[in-house]
């Protein structure tokens, strides 16, 4: 498949190389040119978008997925979550991950947890849901930084097994 990342507002070149190249394994992953963010929302607090508004950006970039990505801080209000790391809906063609949490302990750490973040929002395009039984698998719920750290990137083979038939169908 397709895999175009949306860097949405400023968001640094080399950094959305590293998430790229850990991404390859899901198929073809292209950069697409940054577009200007969408118009903030009153969240909960100052300079917080709701992740939903992602959408109208991402409809008009090309690739079978399109995950945005954002320097941002992100909301889902819907969800009765004042502050997210990502946002995906369930079978749908797109994501969005915020670097706005992640960038304390350095440029690798924040490359980590942007791969785990966006493979678990790209398992939700690929109809998973949460693995909460499961702290090691990236379909885990993050609530905070420390369930990203301790979790690891990839499915455990129960979650990997469903997402097998979505991405299937996707090798063109
Ligand atoms: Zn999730
Ligand atoms: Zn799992």
């Amino acid at each position: 498949m397709i895999l175009t990342l949306q860097p949405v507002g400023r968001v640094d070149a080399s950094v959305l190389q590293r998430i790229g190249f850990a991404l390859a394994p899901f198929g073809e992953v292209r950069i697409a040119r940054e577009k200007p963010l969408p118009r903030p929302t009153f969240g909960p607090g100052p300079k917080r978008y709701r992740a939903a508004t992602f959408d109208r950006v991402c409809k008009s970039t090309d690739g079978d997925r399109v995950l945005a990505i954002t320097n941002v801080e992100l909301c889902d209000p819907e969800l009765g979550l004042t502050l997210v790391f990502g946002h995906a809906d369930i079978h749908g063609r797109w994501a969005v991950v915020s670097l706005s949490q992640f960038g304390a302990d350095g440029e690798t750490k924040l490359i980590e947890r942007a791969v785990k973040t966006a493979v678990h929002e790209l398992g939700h395009t690929l109809g998973l849901g949460h693995h909460d039984a499961n702290p090691e698998c990236v379909m885990f719920f993050s609530e905070k930084l420390a369930d990203t750290d301790r979790k690891g990137r990839g499915f455990c083979p129960e979650c990997s097994e469903l997402a097998k038939l979505t991405l299937s169908r996707l090798q063109t």
